[in-house]
């Protein structure tokens, strides 16, 4: 598949696909997490909003790490008020979204510099594990009240299992887990999946690994076929099988303020993206049991 090919006249600066993506029953959220830092979560958080939102989807990202790189991708400004307000100061989630430029349907909560002092300040707080969640509850009230329901909405994490990242794992009902076909990969899993399973059992019994994604992928390498064989017999319904390749246009992007989806919409990582969206957007047609029954069609 080639996105240029499926693509149509741009909307608003962004190109629009074809064949739109099909909407799930209800939104879906998403939490990209791996402890592991340079594993691919932001790029892939960003990437994958911004091909869904191509598709037609109303999707919101939640930038959760302090650095504030998935802002950076999208050109989105974290000098104001941002997620520290909603941790810290019961802030709605509705007063610090910004939309991002040039999608029709694609926005952002910024992780503004003063998050990186959140965990701190929320030490003594009462229900800490769930403020995320209780402001999610609210925005996604609002805006079913308001005819404009969010289609996905995608949490980027920092690389650690803190208390945002627990936040994130309390408020998503899916994890996608970008995997980096390297040594000790599947190592790091092993922890997040423990954590995980002890955040079923005290905040959040339907949380779980959805989604797993092969990043970076170099195909030429014997360790990267062999790491993706080892995931491929550990998650055989949960990956992906669509590897992200390693692409210097992916890695370019956000020097730009952009994804690679704007910035080269028709280069190998960009084309992997989009096919991967597609795919999380179909396999959503049947996660929820009313969905299965064949609710809806793709
Ligand atoms: P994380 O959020 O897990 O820390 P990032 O998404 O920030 O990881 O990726 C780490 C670095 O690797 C970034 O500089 C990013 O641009 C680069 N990168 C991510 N995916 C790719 C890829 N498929 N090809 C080339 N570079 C990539
Ligand atoms: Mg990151």
């Amino acid at each position: 598949m080639s996105v240029s090919r499926e693509t149509e006249k741009p909307v608003i600066g962004v190109r629009r696909l074809k064949e739109p993506m099909p909407q799930p029953i209800t939104t879906r959220l998403f939490t990209v997490a791996n402890q592991k830092g340079g594993v691919g979560k932001t790029t892939s958080a960003v990437n994958i909003a911004a091909a869904l939102a191509m598709g037609g989807l109303k999707v919101l990202v939640i930038d959760l790490d302090p650095q504030g790189n998935a802002c950076t991708a999208l050109g989105v400004d974290r000098e104001g008020e941002g997620m520290y307000e909603v941790f810290v100061d019961e802030r709605p989630l509705s007063s610090i979204i910004q939309k991002v430029a040039g999608f029709p349907h694609l926005e952002c909560a910024p992780a503004n510099q003063e998050l990186a002092g959140a965990e701190i300040s929320m030490v003594n707080m009462v229900a800490r594990e769930s403020i995320l969640k209780l402001a999610l509850n609210d925005l996604l009230k609002e805006r079913e009240l308001s005819g404009d329901r969010l289609d996905y909405i995608i949490i980027d994490c920092p690389p650690s299992l803190g208390l945002l990242t627990v936040n994130a794992l309390t408020a998503a009902e899916e994890v996608l887990v970008p995997i980096q076909c390297e040594y000790y990969s599947l190592e790091g899993i092993s922890l997040l999946v423990s954590t995980l399973s002890k955040i079923q059992r005290a905040l959040n019994p339907k949380v779980h690994i959805s989604t797993i994604l092969l990043t970076m992928f170099d195909s030429r390498t014997r360790l990267a076929n062999d790491v993706a064989n080892d995931v491929r017999a550990h998650f055989p319904r949960e990956l992906i099988d669509i590897p992200i390749p390693r692409a210097v246009r992916i890695s370019e992007a956000p020097s730009f303020r952009q994804t690679v989806m704007t910035y080269d919409a028709s280069s190998p990582g960009a084309v992997a993206y989009m096919q991967v969206a597609r795919e999380i957007a179909l396999r959503g047609t049947s996660v929820t049991p009313s969905v299965e029954s064949g609710a809806i069609t793709a």
